[in-house]
């Protein structure tokens, strides 16, 4: 009893740490236009109170999808989606 449960999430933990997130928004910055959120391809931007926010746990650099950043490539506001330096970079497979 108990130790059924885990394997998933033992996997998705694995996961998380391997696929590092390192993009945010400056929530101080963000107009709330909402440019960035359809864009995204991991589906990882949302409206909250106002401002739009990245969610650590799905932001891939776009890597795989786009050449750039496409929450950067959307933003009318110069520095609003940056770099989370205190997250590791993501780094491509091969
Ligand atoms: S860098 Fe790409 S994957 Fe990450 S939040 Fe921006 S649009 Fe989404
Ligand atoms: S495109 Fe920029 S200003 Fe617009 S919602 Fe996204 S982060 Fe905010």
């Amino acid at each position: 009893m108990g130790s059924a449960a885990t394997p998933r999430f033992r996997f998705g933990s694995l996961r998380h740490k391997e696929i590092c997130v390192p993009f945010k928004i400056i929530a101080s910055q963000c107009t709330g236009c909402s440019a960035c959120e359809p864009l995204c391809p991991n589906v990882a931007i949302s409206e909250k109170e106002g401002s739009f926010v990245i969610e650590a746990t799905k932001c891939t650099e776009c890597v795989g999808h786009f050449d750039e950043p496409q929450c950067v490539a959307a933003c009318p506001v110069d520095n609003t989606c940056v770099v989370d330096t205190s997250l590791p970079r993501y780094q491509a497979p091969g």
